[in-house]
């Protein structure tokens, strides 16, 4: 035995996630999932039409904006989003700075529509001169599409001043909001957004199964006729569930119900303000603890969310990361390798149902860990 060990659980005995979903969540999310519910039944019905209605005010949507469920994974709600409002004869401008973006771009190849893109590197900010000229320059542009917080490394995208060239040239407006929904603020008319994807299973602490694409009223009835799949077709989908109050094929009724939960205590904690100075708050204990031992944030502060932080790899050939991993794995704590092309880094969550002293913890696991290794200096290699 190790002669210090800290070890950590979640409520229910599981180790904690410092992952970007899905992540921790609280006891009384997985406790509402232990019934069954008819996926007709007037009990479940009232349940899922509290949760629709419940979403478009985290992105102060009112009365002009509708949600409309998909069963899946968030990556299904990007793909019915893309593919319900991108028209055959459109062209999506595709702002791209890692994996999501990169994910949107090979959605709109399978559905055969044409796309523009404007890459920067996974550390970098969107150009929004160089978007600016490729709307000038291209006119058959009908829709831009941006990843608001883009997981892979952690950075924030200016959401609201992309909208703004969206509106200034009249294209429509399509956000993956999926890791930043709830927790960071995003005002979705003043932004000028048709639609905003997420999912169950991040910022609002419910289980995976459920994504939604929080839509313009307007914009999604001028999507008839786009749909490239049955399922994937948010028209079609958000008309039989306002006219039925039914789903056309069977709902993730316990994922719904959870949700349901989550959105409760997400709403109790003051909902998005609340919920992201929470995870400000993690973000900020994870970042100075692990620069007091000398590791290196891929991001400045200033394009950090606070979200998921990306480390920079150590160059010590002690640090075996698979080693590191699995040793904070037995003292209770699950971190994320990075998969970035810009940086060998790893990954660690700042989201779901911890607080402060949960970063506490996994920071003295971390040195713990470090020093049974026999790392003395955890710089990173100097950039190629
Ligand atoms: C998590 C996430 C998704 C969806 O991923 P799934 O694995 O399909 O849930 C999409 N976009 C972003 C930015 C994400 O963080």
């Amino acid at each position: 035995m190790p002669d210090e060990m800290t070890v950590a659980r979640s409520e229910t005995g599981d180790p904690l996630l410092l992952t970007p979903g899905p992540l921790t969540t609280s006891k009384s999310v997985k406790a509402a999932m232990v019934h069954d519910w008819g996926s007709r039944d007037a009990a479940f019905l009232r349940i899922n039409r509290e949760v629709l209605e419940r979403l478009p005010a985290i992105v102060n949507g009112g009365a002009d904006y509708v949600t409309v469920p998909v069963q899946g994974s968030g990556t299904f709600a990007v793909e019915a989003m893309l593919t319900s409002f991108v028209p055959a004869g459109g062209c999506c401008l595709l702002v791209i700075n890692g994996a999501y973006g990169q994910r949107a771009r090979r959605i709109l190849e399978i559905a055969k529509r044409r796309t523009v893109v404007c890459e920067t590197a996974e550390d970098t900010p969107p150009d929004l001169d160089r978007i600016e000229q490729v709307l000038k320059a291209d006119p058959g542009i009908t829709h831009i599409f941006v990843v608001h917080c883009e997981t892979t490394s952690g950075i924030l995208n200016p959401v609201h001043e992309i909208g703004a060239l969206a509106a200034k040239y009249a294209k429509g407006y399509l956000v993956d909001s999926m890791s930043a929904f709830g927790a960071l603020p995003l005002d979705a008319p003043a932004a000028h957004a048709d639609a905003v994807a997420a999912s169950s299973n991040k910022c609002i602490e419910g289980v995976p199964g459920l994504g939604f694409v929080i839509c313009r009223r307007a914009a999604l009835v001028a999507t008839d006729g786009n749909a490239t799949t049955l399922t994937l077709d948010l028209l079609d989908q958000s008309r039989v569930l306002e006219k039925t109050g039914q789903y056309r094929f069977t709902p993730p009724i316990h994922v719904i119900v959870a949700f349901h939960q989550a959105l409760t205590e997400f709403f109790a904690e003051g909902g998005q303000p609340g919920r992201g100075g929470r995870y400000a708050g993690n973000c900020q204990e994870l970042i100075d603890g692990m620069r007091a031992m000398g590791f290196e944030t891929l991001l400045p502060d200033a394009l950090q969310a606070p979200i998921i932080v990306t480390f920079r790899m150590p160059a010590d050939r002690r640090f075996v990361f698979q080693t590191f991993y699995d040793k904070l794995k037995d003292r209770g704590f699950v971190i994320y390798p990075g998969k970035l092309t810009v940086a060998d880094s790893f990954r660690i969550g700042c989201i779901g149902r911890l607080d402060r002293s949960h970063m506490r913890l996994a920071l003295d696991a971390i040195r713990e860990v470090l020093h049974e290794l026999g790392v003395a200096s955890v710089a990173a290699h100097k950039a190629a």
